[in-house]
């Protein structure tokens, strides 16, 4: 089994100073491997590939007196990046993941670098090619063989490592037999970040909000600053201090409650939102953006992959919103405004979101089942046994 761990970095002036030709290099090869296939493409009608013909090109570069430069960066994060390219462009060319074509790395932004050759891991410090060791904080002890160390440096100028380690252990077996009572449907929605089968409601956390808050004064007051000025470089620094905090603080609740959700359940069911399309519209989008359900999901994916737990992603054109969980009868519309509605066939007041959770749950169900496990019944299914209807429904925000 795989484990990533992050520790950060405590690199000396000196170091920092090489981490940063080193980011630099790698920045380099992207871009420039980059520029050479939009140009190509563009002039001769030629799709060069990332993967063979520019990684071919980084010896011939490295004996030019050009960029010689090169050759004191860690060759494999050189090769890396190229790989990193190629990946870049295979999500562009994928149509199932609409991602757009490929952006040239920006030397404000987050750096990273890849190393796989020559690296260590001590007690309190970390060691790639090239360099004496630097200096890291390592919170646990790290257990494992390991792979790759993967270097970045954030906006705000911390480093930090990212050890991927392989622990030698096999992946504990899938669980068979699945317990009904021990299995969770999560609607993860807007005036909530989640709420469960169970009818528990987790909200966005507040601190969240008030840090949105500081965030949006230091951006006005950046926008304001001069361009190319001191001053705006100040509060260039702080607006992304602000992000930081406001990532840092999402993602460690995030875990926490992945946590907590992977720990109490056996089958976590979720329903793929189509996140694209409700971001085009720009009021939900921050929200949707605060929520991150895409960062929460595959955080319960890994954790529960962990235990030998099930995540079951829900297609998102199962109208679990107007659905009634009782007797399946389908609303035509269901209006995003409508937190509460009543079944004008079984006469149910249902909760909407919560209504929505206990629709997924019940889908996961029949998917498991079709899956070939097993699901006792204290607790899962309706008394009914019905299985739930999968009607089919053009996605549309209202869902
Ligand atoms: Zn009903």
């Amino acid at each position: 089994m795989l484990k990533a761990t992050k520790v950060r970095l405590y690199p000396t002036t000196e170091q920092a100073a090489w981490l940063n030709r080193q980011f630099g290099a790698t920045r380099f090869v992207y871009n420039t491997g980059l520029r050479i296939m939009s140009h190509r493409y563009r002039v001769h009608g030629q799709s060069l590939s990332a993967r063979y013909d520019i990684k071919k090109l980084l010896p011939v570069a490295k004996r030019s007196r050009r960029y010689g430069w090169l050759r004191e960066a860690d060759s494999m994060a050189l090769q890396q990046a190229c790989l990193n390219l190629d990946h870049a462009f295979q999500r562009f060319f994928d149509p199932s993941q609409k991602a757009g074509y490929p952006r040239f790395k920006r030397k404000r932004g987050k750096q990273s670098s890849y190393h796989c050759v020559g690296v260590k891991v001590g007690d309190d410090w970390i060691k790639v090619p090239k360099l004496r060791p630097i200096n890291a904080k390592v919170h646990r002890q790290v257990e494992g063989r390991l792979k790759s160390i993967t270097l970045t440096r954030t906006v705000t100028g911390k480093h930090y490592a990212s050890l991927l380690l392989d622990t030698e252990q096999v992946a504990p077996e899938p669980i068979q037999r699945v317990e009904g009572d021990k299995v969770i449907g999560l609607d993860m929605g807007l005036s909530h970040l989640a709420i469960d089968s169970t009818g528990r409601k987790i909200p966005n956390p507040r601190f969240l909000k008030q840090a949105q808050k500081n965030l949006k004064r230091k951006q006005q007051a950046l926008s304001r600053k001069t361009k190319g000025s001191a001053r705006r470089a100040k509060a260039r620094l702080l607006v992304a201090k602000a992000h930081e905090r406001v990532a840092n603080a999402r993602n460690d609740f995030q875990h926490k409650l992945a946590r907590q959700i992977v720990d109490d359940n056996q089958v976590v069911i979720v329903e793929t939102l189509k996140v694209r399309n409700m971001m085009q519209n720009a009021r939900l989008a921050k929200h949707i953006g605060d929520a991150s359900w895409h960062a929460l999901t595959a955080k319960l994916d890994y954790k529960a992959k962990e235990q030998g737990k099930h995540l079951i992603r829900i297609d998102p054109w199962f109208a679990s919103s107007r659905t009634c969980h009782v007797c399946q009868h389908k609303m035509d519309t269901m209006p995003l405004s409508a937190r509460s509605w009543d079944c004008p066939a079984c006469h149910t007041h249902h909760d909407r979101d919560i209504n929505a959770a206990l629709n997924i749950k019940h889908q996961g169900i029949v998917k498991l089942k079709a899956e070939g496990l097993s699901v006792s019944a204290h607790g899962g299914l309706r008394k009914s046994g019905m299985s739930p209807v999968a009607a089919c429904e053009v996605g549309s925000p209202a869902r």
